[in-house]
């Protein structure tokens, strides 16, 4: 019998803790002719998530729980379930159950025709602000546009993947993973899913802009190096228009045109604007040396605290 395995990361849930568990384990109950196990990981919430959890996985051996120590993110949960599966495909799934559960079997379905990477993509974006879709929208532009990997547009991390693929994804040694990065950036035979993605079921997003951001540069930063190449451009190019200056200033003297007025505002300007560009060219350069820093730390990206029904 095929065992499916299923990882959802839980922060502040407790609203949708035993809707996403009771809906979840009907539409894998369909599916009779599998196996399953559920893996929740607890990212650190402090309400009463884990309570519920426990209680669940009381009655229920086929749910698992891993519960980290503090909130390590999103993206650390999730690869902290995907450690723990012992199926022979992966689901990842949001708690909130806007990533429908009741798709999950057509996802299956791919998935016996011999795909290993079923992504879902998001058709249409229920209940979601013109902001966040505005900034997903420019993000996966940005993305795209500079990284090596096709990542493809309007999919998040719901998706089923064969456990090859999730072994590899597992040995791969970086610490920060950008997963959706990662899982088109490892190859095998992919397919999208489309799906429409509903409102969260209760509680609010646990992405705050803060987050995004974390997320978006994680993404930028793991999967391209151009924006280093990028400042050299810009480097190189003001270079060059600073020669122009040059010239102006020199054919200036010669002619004596009126350059005197004007010395003030073109020294001003293009002062605080070279800065400007240096002292960004100087955070994008330490954006990748700190994440070289943290990977050569080598610290785990998460630390589990207890683990509930996994031997
Ligand atoms: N989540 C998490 N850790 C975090 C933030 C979010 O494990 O620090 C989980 C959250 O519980 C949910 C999923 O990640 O299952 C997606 O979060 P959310 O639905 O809030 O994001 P949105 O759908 O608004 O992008
Ligand atoms: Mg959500």
């Amino acid at each position: 019998m095929k065992k499916i395995s299923v990882v959802i990361p839980m922060y502040y849930e407790e609203e949708v803790a035993n809707e996403c568990y009771n809906r979840m384990k009907k539409n894998l109950n369909e599916l009779s002719q599998y196996d399953y196990e559920i893996i929740f990981v607890n990212d650190g919430s402090k309400d009463k998530t884990l309570e519920i959890l426990q209680d669940i996985a009381k009655q229920d051996k086929k749910v698992k729980i891993v519960s980290f120590s503090r909130n390590f993110g999103h993206q650390a949960a999730v690869t902290a379930g995907l450690k723990y599966i012992t199926g022979d495909c992966g689901i990842i799934i949001d708690a909130d159950m806007q990533d429908p559960p009741e798709v999950i079997k057509d996802m299956i379905k791919l998935w016996e025709e011999g795909n290993e990477v079923i992504y879902a993509k998001r058709k249409k974006r229920e209940g979601e602000t013109a902001f966040k879709l505005f900034t997903a929208t420019m993000f996966y532009k940005v993305l795209n546009g500079l990284s090596e990997v096709e990542i493809p547009k309007d999919t998040g991390d719901f998706r089923l993947a064969d456990r090859k693929v999730i072994d590899v994804i597992n040995s791969l040694p970086e610490h920060n993973k950008f997963l959706r990065g990662l899982f088109s950036w490892v190859g095998f035979k992919q397919v999208p899913f489309e799906y429409e993605r509903k409102e969260r079921f209760a509680g609010e997003t646990k992405y705050p802009l803060k987050k995004m951001l974390k997320l978006a540069t994680d993404g930028i930063i793991g999967f391209s190096t151009k924006p280093l190449k990028i400042i050299g451009g810009i480097g190189f190019i003001s270079v060059v228009i600073s020669v122009l200056i040059l010239i102006y200033a020199l054919l200036n003297c010669i002619f004596s045109w009126d350059l005197i007025a004007k010395g003030w505002t073109s020294i001003m300007f293009s002062m605080t604007f070279l800065i400007g560009i240096q002292l960004i060219s100087i955070w994008l350069v330490a954006e990748y040396i700190s994440r070289i820093y943290d990977e050569a730390k080598g610290r785990p990206q998460y630390i589990i605290d207890k683990t509930i029904n996994i031997e």
